[in-house]
């Protein structure tokens, strides 16, 4: 099974059922490499996400007094349901996002890893027995869904990137209504919704709104959407907050990364240069944790870029779907130009680029940069493209300085021989994230995931930090006997 489902054509999901034609219209799904449409997804309006709020609203309240293990069954019935068109998925990712097959299969594993885990985080929204000042007083701190979550998702990762809220949320007790990006709504959304009507969920639960800014904004001003969950770029991201902030709802934002991965001088210079190769062009770099800066100590820089430049030239780059290559197509044409501007305006600055630098239709060689300066956008900003600048440093303190010089604050990594002299810096780094001797892309369903300063509000995704995100503490007291008061 390698196609599209017919029902998903020109479809937007709500209340259990693919329903045509959406009330905006439609939107070509193109293979990214070869532009080619293979499918067409509805265009969600305003009108269908108000029909949407008010099935998940009807079904909520229902399917939070379900017992955990009902919920859970259906998380592992998703689960079992993803295994069954693993093949499907694997097709339709690699087209929708222009990304290598082994891509696809992380996105299947981690998305089933999201969906087995939250099967257990279904039973685990414990609550406490509070000690009173009230004799005969019975104070308890519960866990409680927080009702219907909007969830806007972006389209480098969006299978897994959907799945982390939707699977943690559903299984403690909320419904979800998911806005895909316009670029990759079917894996983003709709073929995800077949996982869930496969599983058996009760209609209403959760709804796919394919759309672009006028969904997204209708999902964030709803006044029955209780909580925002937006995972996306930073420019964005800040517009959901003071429209959050305004009509005071919840709101958590993963948004942009601009990494470091710091290069120590008694690191292994093959393996160094492997796993910089791998942070910066992995997925063309489009990625919130590919490493966007190289700095690298004196003692090993020169041979450093000359490392991750060899390993950049020995990469293939083409149409993942059609040919065994390294690397694929940058989503659009837009994100493809902004990077290459970048690029030449670094080269005006200064810059030297020692691999890479072209581009040919949709396809943008991996790049290394030397001689970058500390002002080029291509430093300061998130390239989101397979470019590796490379800054030299003296010594740790500097290291540390330069790679905490930014307003972002998602992952790091430093690589060493010496691990604890790796432990000390890490923990100096001023990012929500950090891996010592290994690449910037890291995500484990267990692990909080999550950045600080521009790169991100609010909580943490995976594991427990999943019950802080998706319910609610509700104080219940039951006095024994008439309480008193003085009138
Ligand atoms: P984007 O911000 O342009 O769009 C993200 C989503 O928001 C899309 O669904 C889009 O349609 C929607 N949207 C756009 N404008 C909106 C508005 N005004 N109101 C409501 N919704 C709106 O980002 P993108 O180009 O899709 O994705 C790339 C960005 O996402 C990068 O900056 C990357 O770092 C970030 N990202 C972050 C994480 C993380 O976990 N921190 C993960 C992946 C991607």
């Amino acid at each position: 099974m390698g196609a599209v489902d017919q029902a998903w054509q020109e479809s937007v999901y709500s209340d259990g059922h693919f329903h045509r034609p959406a009330a905006g219209g439609t939107i070509p799904v193109r293979d990214k490499a070869s532009g080619e449409i293979f499918a067409v997804s509805g265009l969600a309006a305003e009108a269908d996400v108000d029909l949407a709020v008010a099935a998940a609203a009807a079904a909520q309240p229902a399917w939070s007094e379900r017992t955990y293990a009902e919920r859970a069954a259906v998380l592992r019935g998703a689960a079992a349901a993803l295994a069954d068109r693993a093949k499907q998925f694997r097709d339709l990712i690699i087209r929708e996002t222009g990304c290598i097959g082994g891509k696809a299969d992380y996105e299947i594993g981690a998305a089933t890893s999201e969906l087995v885990e939250a099967a257990g985080l279904a039973s685990r929204a414990t609550g406490e027995v509070l000690p009173s000042s009230h004799p005969g007083r019975f104070s308890l701190s519960e866990r409680v869904p927080i009702g219907l979550i909007g969830a806007i998702t972006p389209w480098n990762f969006p299978l897994v990137l959907g799945m982390r809220v939707i699977a943690p949320a559903l299984a403690l007790g909320n419904a979800v209504l998911l806005k895909p990006s316009p670029e990759t709504p079917v894996t983003g959304g709709l073929a995800i919704a077949a996982l869930f009507e496969d599983a058996g969920l009760p209609a209403g639960l959760f709804q796919v709104l394919p759309g672009d800014v006028e969904v997204g904004q209708r999902l964030v001003t709803h006044p029955d959407v209780a909580m925002v969950h937006f995972t996306g770029s930073t420019k964005v991201g800040r517009q959901i907050a003071q429209t959050a902030g305004r009509l005071l709802k919840k709101v958590s934002l993963e948004l942009g990364g601009n990494n470091a991965l710091i290069v120590l001088d008694d690191a292994d210079l093959d393996q160094a240069a492997m796993i910089g190769a791998w942070s910066s062009f992995h997925y063309q770099g489009q990625t919130c944790i590919t490493a966007g800066r190289h700095i690298v100590q004196r003692g090993i820089a020169d041979a450093y870029a000359a490392a991750l430049a060899a390993r950049a030239d020995a990469i293939s780059v083409g149409n993942t779907f059609t040919d065994d290559v390294g690397l694929g197509p940058m989503i659009n044409s837009i994100q493809l130009e902004r990077a290459a501007a970048m690029l030449a305006e670094a080269v005006r600055d200064g810059a030297r680029i020692i691999a890479g630098g072209t581009t040919d239709g949709p396809f943008f060689r991996p790049t290394v940069v030397t001689n970058i300066s500390p002002s080029s956008l291509l430093w300061t900003e998130e390239i989101f493209a397979p470019v590796a600048p490379i800054m030299v440093v003296g010594d740790d303190d500097e290291a540390a300085a330069v790679a905490n010089d930014t307003e972002y604050g998602l992952v790091n990594s430093v690589l060493t021989g010496d691990t604890y002299r790796g432990i000390r810096l890490a923990r100096r780094l001023r990012a929500g994230m950090v891996h010592v001797n290994d690449a910037t892309p890291q995500d484990e369903a267990l692990a909080p995931f999550g950045g600080i300063g521009q790169s991100g509000l609010g909580g943490r995704s995976g594991g427990d930090a999943n019950i802080e995100e998706f319910t609610q503490r509700r104080w219940l007291t039951v006095t024994e006997g008439p309480a008193h008061y003085p009138y």
